[in-house]
């Protein structure tokens, strides 16, 4: 019996070991997968993506009873498109992407895509279509290599290497001690904020994900890289249909559409030529801008603010 039960005793401890490894590794992927604000419906199916055509109808949305933070917004991004996000800081420019990435659910109104509400498609579906190059990326105590593929796990080296190229960073992780084996993150080689941003940039060209959701930093970079950051950009952003928050005139002057948000509200929507000839908000932002020295440009300033 004693030589029966010995091994029935070793599989039970390492049983209870790997039943907790998985364990672990679930709260893990808890913990990726952001808050448990948002669960999926008991229906909720895939998300059927055809052109990527994205529709906010009436949304309102308050992180806090009784704060509104977006008042009836409606507003289209044709497939392809790029509209770009505009106004004052607190105007509730990052919190429209984070809708969009369903982070939250909208209290009022809806957000679609291809016609289908996002709110009853499954969250995993939704986000493989969406990339996200955030105002500021994190960076995983890894080396350098798999933070860029974190993008898309599957990747080659090569392709990891191929995005390094698009999105202007090659030549500057080849300039790191250990070039790709480079570590990276809290214990390891800190990046600076416009870095960071070309490693989204290029966990983003991995991924290539049909909608893409730009918030951009507002850190001024100098002007050789932002002027690389907005190129290598624009190749992501070709035919995908782009969402941008935007902070710099390069992005503003190219988009399809401009939505300037006020008080949670759309006061204004067009192209910059039109929106510069209605001589509204859009039109006075953007003669402070063209006052202001370049490497301070942003577009986001509170109007009350004349500290530059
Ligand atoms: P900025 O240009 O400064 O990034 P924004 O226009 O993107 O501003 P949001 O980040 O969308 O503004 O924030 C809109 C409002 O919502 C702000 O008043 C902000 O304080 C508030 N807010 C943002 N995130 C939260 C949160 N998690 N909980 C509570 N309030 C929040």
């Amino acid at each position: 019996i004693i030589q029966l039960y010995t091994p029935l005793n070793w599989f039970g401890t390492y049983y209870r070991m790997i039943q907790s490894a998985f364990v672990d590794m679930e709260s893990m992927f808890d913990l990726l997968t952001e808050e448990k604000e948002v669960k999926d419906d008991v229906n909720a199916g895939d998300l059927l993506f055809t052109e990527g055509r994205v529709d906010f109808q009436n949304v309102c949305f308050s992180y806090t009873a009784g704060k509104e933070i977006l008042s009836e917004v409606s507003f289209t991004v044709m497939p392809g498109q790029t509209v770009a996000l505009v106004g004052p800081s607190g105007s509730g420019k990052s919190t429209i992407i984070r809708l969009l990435f369903r982070f939250y659910d909208v209290q009022g109104g809806c957000i679609l895509i291809d016609g289908q509400d996002i709110y009853k498609v499954k969250q995993n579906s939704l986000r493989s279509y969406i990339g996200v190059v955030p105002q500021d990326t994190v960076l995983f105590n890894d080396n350098i290599r798999e933070n860029i593929r974190y993008g898309r796990i599957s990747a080659s080296d090569q392709e990891v290497e191929e995005a390094a190229v698009a999105a202007d960073i090659h030549h500057k992780i080849l300039s790191f001690p250990d070039g790709y084996d480079t570590e990276v993150g809290e214990r390891g080689l800190k990046l600076s904020g416009g870095e960071k941003q070309r490693v989204a940039i290029a966990r983003t060209i991995l991924k290539s994900p049909r909608i893409i959701l730009l918030d951009e930093a507002t850190s001024a970079l100098d002007s050789q890289t932002e002027c690389n950051i907005q190129a290598s950009l624009a190749k992501v952003c070709a035919n995908h249909t782009t969402l941008v928050v935007a902070h710099r005139l390069s992005t503003i002057i190219k988009a399809d559409q401009i939505l300037v948000l006020h008080d949670g509200r759309i006061a204004e929507q067009g192209r910059h030529e039109e929106l510069l000839a209605m001589g509204g908000l859009y039109a006075a932002m953007w003669l402070k801008q063209q006052q202001t020295p370049e490497s301070e440009v942003s577009t986001d300033e509170q109007p009350q603010d004349s500290s530059q």
